[in-house]
């Protein structure tokens, strides 16, 4: 019988893509509380300043994960100094373009593509050596409802969201011989700036006040509320401990229970 690592240890180390900032944020400081050692790559200069203040030098590199060169060098200089990667969260993830399909630019679904489906594979790929070698690790690729159930005029997020799942399940195939877990993480519309920015412009493109926007997305999960942060972060500490021992290939939805994506092309 193959040695189990969980519960991970205190020097288990923890990769969040574009982790210095929202959902990413509140999973390292959730992780960090339990011990373990976190590290991201994000393309925000400033946050990523924050982040090394909070999390110590050498936790934060300024990286646009959309370029695979520019994550090939941000790996090595988080990770080298480690040599070992217990989780890594593929968390990066840009809304997109919020159109019909017929009027996204070439340029825009490129680059909701690369940032959102390309850069897991970037990063995965270097990591899984680090996992085999060790016999052990935990890799979770961030998809959403909407990789779940899809979401009209939003297709090229739809698109990379589905295949964070399709990836997660085939990895989990690849790797589960090694004693690497796989799974994807499906919440609904997090509370916070991002969803309003989104409720505020579907208002103003629709005619409808943000209070009207904001109800019908609380009315898409059973639950009627917004996911927090924190409700992911705990979902993915929980997959992290000796709870998640056997949780392999699965799509786990923070949702609420996803009753239905509004429909925005009814005419
Ligand atoms: P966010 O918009 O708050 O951004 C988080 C971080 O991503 C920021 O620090 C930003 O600098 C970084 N970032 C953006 N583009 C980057 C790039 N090219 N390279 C490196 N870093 C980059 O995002 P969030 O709301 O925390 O979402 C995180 C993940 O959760 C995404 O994959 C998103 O699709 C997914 N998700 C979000 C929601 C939601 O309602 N917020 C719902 C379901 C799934």
């Amino acid at each position: 019988m193959k040695e189990l690592p969980f519960p991970m240890t205190y020097e288990s180390v923890v990769l969040i893509s574009a982790g210095a900032s929202g959902i990413g944020l509140a999973c390292a400081r959730a992780l960090a509380e339990s011990g373990h050692r976190v590290l991201t790559l994000d393309i925000d200069a400033e946050a990523v300043a924050r982040f090394q203040d909070e999390f110590g030098k050498g936790s934060a590199v300024v990286c646009d994960v959309a370029d695979a060169a520019q994550v090939e060098a941000a790996f090595h200089s988080l990770v080298d100094p480690h040599q070992r990667v217990d989780l890594l969260f593929n968390n990066a993830g840009i809304a997109g373009p919020q159109q019909p399909v017929e009027d996204i630019e070439v340029a825009a679904w490129q680059s909701t593509i690369d940032t959102d489906l390309n850069s897991v594979f970037y990063l995965t790929r270097l990591v899984i050596p680090l996992m085999k070698s060790q016999r052990s690790g935990l890799i979770l690729n961030m998809s959403s409802s909407a990789g779940r159930y899809g979401c009209s005029m939003r297709s090229p997020y739809v698109a990379a969201k589905w295949a964070a799942i399709g990836l997660a399940q085939t990895w989990a195939m690849e790797l589960g011989p090694w004693n690497i877990r796989v799974n994807a993480l499906c919440p609904g519309s997090v509370g916070g700036e991002r969803i309003d920015r989104v409720i505020d412009r579907d208002a103003a493109e629709r005619g409808m006040t943000p209070d009207e926007i904001r109800k019908i997305y609380q009315r898409q999960s059973s639950l009627r509320d917004f996911v927090r942060p924190e409700d992911i972060a705990a979902m993915v500490c929980f997959l992290a401990g000796p709870g998640g021992r056997m949780i392999s290939g699965q799509t786990l939805g923070i949702d609420g229970h996803t009753e239905s994506l509004a429909n925005w092309l009814d005419p």
